[in-house]
């Protein structure tokens, strides 16, 4: 701790004595966590990745200074981005995520018995190595075996598989850096072709409040593409704005699942919110429309 402490990144710092996470990605918005402890701090090819422990949030993993899930509140995100494609989906059993080092995508959707294979591609194999050791707490120390860790580009990875999966999630970071391409026309032209032909696609479409352009911009894509958008949303404290948008591409309509198979010991999503959580605000429906 003592040597992290002396080369401390500029999001870190020490005031009176304590130990402050400063989000600063946006101009005029600066979002401070005090942390109790640096649990892991290490520069990747991509990325600086830090697992902090913090006061309020529990133990969170920081990519670059943005908190990316936390203990407390990454269980609403994972669950919403995993179950929502797997119950309208009629059939999953083979399901890409890109993105979502931190496992709790991939943890929520080894749920589901009739999933055969659970394909993983992460660029950064730091971000799954250490929320398996130190972030238990959403990752769950996954280790099932139907989930294959593939540690390249999600970008360069769709464009070599046509046909392929049933359900493809795309838990990206915010668009900036290798993630930036995954918010690209082109990348969700390719999520397409690597779709069955009753497959269906869902990505973090950010927030409603503060990347109305993003959101706007990822729908009017998907719906390009896909017969089928739907945009739903949830509430994770520590993402600015609290509420988050999610949009899901689909080949055939989304019909109301039957949802006996959604798992028991989930801790946000239940069968109303599953039916609920496409109902949008009035000021949503106007940025969309
Ligand atoms: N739930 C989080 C959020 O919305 O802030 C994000 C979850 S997860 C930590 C995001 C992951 O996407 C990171 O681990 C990052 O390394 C990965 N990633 C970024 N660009 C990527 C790319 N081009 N291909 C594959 N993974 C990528």
């Amino acid at each position: 701790m003592k040597d992290i402490l002396t080369s401390l990144p500029p999001y870190l710092k020490m005031e009176n004595d304590e130990l402050w996470l400063t989000e600063d990605d946006r101009e005029n918005l600066k979002i401070s966590y005090r942390i109790k402890e640096i649990i892991f701090s290490e520069q990747s090819p991509f990325q600086h990745v830090m697992i902090l422990d913090s006061y309020d949030f529990g133990r969170m993993l920081v990519l670059d200074g943005v908190v990316q899930t936390t203990s407390i509140d990454g269980h609403i995100y994972n669950e919403m981005i995993s179950h929502v494609p797997l119950q309208f989906h009629p059939s999953p059993k083979k399901v890409l995520i890109i993105g979502g080092g931190d496992c709790g995508a991939a943890r929520e959707v080894a749920k589901y018995k009739h999933v055969e294979e659970i394909h993983m591609v992460e660029i950064d194999e730091k971000v799954v190595q250490s929320c398996k050791e130190h972030l238990p707490e959403v990752s769950g120390n996954l280790s099932d075996p139907r989930v294959r860790f593939i540690y390249t580009d999600g970008v360069a990875f769709v464009k070599d598989h046509a046909n392929t999966y049933d359900v493809i999630i795309i838990d990206s970071s915010d668009p900036v850096g290798a993630a930036k391409e995954l918010f690209s026309y082109s990348f969700y032209e390719n999520i397409h072709r690597a779709l069955k032909e009753d497959g269906m696609m869902v990505c973090q479409s950010q927030s409603p409040i503060f990347h109305k352009d993003i959101l706007k911009q990822t729908y009017t894509n998907i719906r390009q593409l896909f017969p089928h958008a739907s945009i739903y949303t949830a509430t994770v404290p520590t993402y600015p704005g609290g509420l988050w948008s999610f949009t899901i591409g689909a080949k055939i309509p989304l019909s109301l699942p039957d949802t006996s198979s959604l798992p028991a010991d989930t801790k946000y999503i239940n069968d109303a919110i599953l039916t609920q959580c496409f109902q949008l605000p009035q000021f949503m429906k106007t940025i969309l429309s």
